[in-house]
């Protein structure tokens, strides 16, 4: 399969900023906001522990005393994209915990807000696949009329024993459902799978990646699992309970799943981040630069691109 032409772009994946340049013909960026949800996994309706690998601070922006508004949020990220990267327009980004946990009236009037705000072309929802009422959906829809909208889903796994051991809280079949309501609506879904989860072999995530590559979703955040301070994943790893990925074994994965999605799925993460204060473990993966260019150096090293091994279902 040849490089394809609509990436435009000088990399062997399909990169969000490629696909937003391409998309609206100027510089976007995401614009992060915490709206100050919490998430029914730590709240104490499906459990109070969260999902193994989250750490329960939110964003730095929580720590610092009360939440500015959504609108505040978004005109100090506007100066700074404007300022350092030369933005031109903006997607409002719902990223801090679950953004569809509450009650519909209070969900529109955050959203209406961010997408009134000058310059916000888009919105892009993180949640989770159990808390995304039809009605919702419905929401996103009709903004999808006359806004680029995003909802992101996040999976991990596709498998039962690893979501139950990561306290997900929700199986697949969960994360189908909410994939088939949401598809064919002009809506974009995008999800999140982890890579390193334990238990799982390169074969499992692998079969995730399959499945991901054949359902309607139009982007995919591949992250690295991280040990932090204050998870399930950072205790086992202080005691020696667990192992984390090597950089060659986690660079050669996410090229394997690179080249089993579709050319067309939009890769909007190759990695992970983590606030230091609360870092452990993989050290290699503090350096986000580093471990992107030895994903490129090793497709490069391949001769191959994200797609090459993608099969379409008949
Ligand atoms: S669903 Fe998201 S916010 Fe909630 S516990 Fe899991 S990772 Fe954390």
């Amino acid at each position: 399969m040849p490089k394809p032409d609509f990436w435009n772009n000088s990399k062997r994946h399909y990169d969000f900023k490629s696909f937003l340049i391409n998309k609206f013909g100027c510089k976007v960026y995401k614009l992060q906001i915490d709206a100050g949800f919490t998430c029914p996994n730590r709240d104490g309706t499906l459990s109070t522990g969260g999902c193994a690998y989250c750490n329960d601070r939110g964003s730095r922006l929580r720590q610092q005393g009360p939440l500015p508004s959504v609108s505040e949020q978004i005109e100090r990220g506007k100066k700074y994209y404007i300022k350092h990267r030369k933005a031109a327009k903006f997607i409002a980004y719902f990223q801090t915990f679950t953004n569809t946990y509450g009650p519909y009236e209070k969900l529109k009037s955050l959203y209406d807000e961010a997408l009134a705000q000058d310059d916000v072309a888009g919105l892009s929802v993180g949640t989770r696949p159990d808390c995304v009422p039809d009605k919702v959906i419905d929401l996103f829809e009709e903004y999808a009329k006359d806004y680029h909208v995003w909802v992101e889903y996040g999976l991990q796994s596709i498998h039962e024993k690893t979501l139950k051991s990561i306290n997900r809280g929700h199986g697949f079949e969960t994360f189908l459902d909410a994939v088939r309501r949401t598809a064919g609506r002009n809506i974009n879904i995008c999800t999140h799978i982890i890579v390193g989860l334990p238990g799982e072999t390169r074969k499992d995530i692998l079969e995730t990646a399959r499945v991901v590559a054949g359902l309607p979703i139009n982007g995919i955040k591949i992250h690295l699992l991280l040990a932090l301070k204050g998870t399930v994943i950072g205790d086992l790893y202080e005691k020696g309970e667990i192992r984390m990925m090597e950089k060659e074994e986690y660079v050669s994965t996410v090229c394997d799943i690179l080249e089993i999605l579709p050319p067309e799925m939009v890769i909007q993460r190759l990695t992970a981040d983590g606030y230091r204060d609360i870092y452990l473990a993989p050290q290699w993966g503090i350096n986000k630069m580093d471990v992107l260019n030895s994903i490129d150096k090793e497709l490069e090293r391949r001769d191959s691109y994200q797609g090459v091994n993608f099969k379409k279902e008949s």
